[in-house]
């Protein structure tokens, strides 16, 4: 028999405004070790100190976790943010997200999402055609939450990873929520560039793509950023796909294909072909 999980997360503040977050599903003999790396992140963040630093755990004997593998990998070389956006604009045409849709949510990205253009917490939840704005709380958005990856996934991720110059928190977190939001097989594709003012890269997920990164989403120093998940107009169950990617724990038990870089027009000809 399979030994319990939990669902351990962190939640650090400074100056009374959020610093960092992280969170993992791991077994019994795993948690002391998982407790202690989170509360070493919370106290090593870039941006200093944490003041304040809360650990939830949850026990998961009652609930069901779906497992799955991580999305295939592959980054396409930009020259600068305005040429990212534009290859991230193409490939999320191919997911079939709208032209005004894209538009109006690299908007919304660029300024910041939340009401007085503020970052959000979460992210948006965006009708693909109409490009309207379906998340209930505009200035938290859907927090995906309750995800993880077995120890044999982290590592091997990790190893495959290096290969490529590519094994940061950055990546493995986002490549895992990704993994989870494609999981949920409710979403076209996601949108997504960092709020960290140092980190310039930034990804286009969906079913049958992966997970495409580009170095450059947006400029140096810009300290907006979010996530878009664009969903089709005929969902109208918003609130399964919400409580899926809130509440339903992931498991990541395998990895995807992690390719080495390869220039947009390359993806483009694989996809048609495949098509
Ligand atoms: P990060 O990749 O952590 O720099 O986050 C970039 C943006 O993605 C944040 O500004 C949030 O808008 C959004 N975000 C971060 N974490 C989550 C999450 N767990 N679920 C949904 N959106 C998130």
């Amino acid at each position: 028999m399979e030994s319990t999980l939990y669902s351990i997360r962190m939640h650090a503040t400074r100056l009374d405004t959020h610093l960092s977050g992280a969170e993992a599903l791991v077994s019994e003999t795993e948690l002391k070790r998982a407790a202690a790396d989170l509360v070493e992140r919370a106290l090593g963040h870039s941006k200093g100190k944490a003041h304040s630093i809360r650990i939830s755990i949850d026990d998961l004997t009652d609930t069901e976790v779906v497992r799955g593998r991580l999305p295939d990998l592959v980054t396409v070389p930009v020259a600068d943010y305005l040429d990212g956006r534009q290859a991230a604009a193409k490939l999320l045409r191919w997911a079939g997200v709208s032209n005004f849709a894209i538009t109006r949510s690299m908007e919304d990205l660029g300024r910041g999402a939340a009401p007085g253009n503020k970052a959000m917490r979460g992210a948006m939840l965006v009708d693909a055609v109409s490009g309207e704005r379906l998340e209930p709380d505009t200035s938290r958005g859907v927090r995906v939450s309750r995800l993880g990856l077995t120890p044999a996934t982290t590592d091997a991720l990790r190893s495959a990873l290096q290969t490529l110059g590519l094994d940061n928190d950055h990546v493995r977190e986002a490549l895992a929520l990704a993994g989870k939001v494609l999981a949920s097989g409710q979403v076209l594709a996601e949108l997504c560039w960092s709020d960290d003012p140092d980190y310039t890269a930034g990804y286009v997920a969906a079913p049958g793509l992966g997970y495409v990164r580009f170095p450059h989403l947006k400029p140096l120093g810009e300290d907006r950023g979010g996530r878009a998940f664009f969903v089709p107009p005929a969902l109208r169950d918003l609130t399964s796909l919400i409580f899926f990617l809130q509440e339903t724990p992931w498991l990541a038990d395998g990895l995807g294909h992690l390719h080495p870089p390869i220039a947009l027009e390359t993806l483009r000809e694989l996809l048609d072909r495949r098509a």
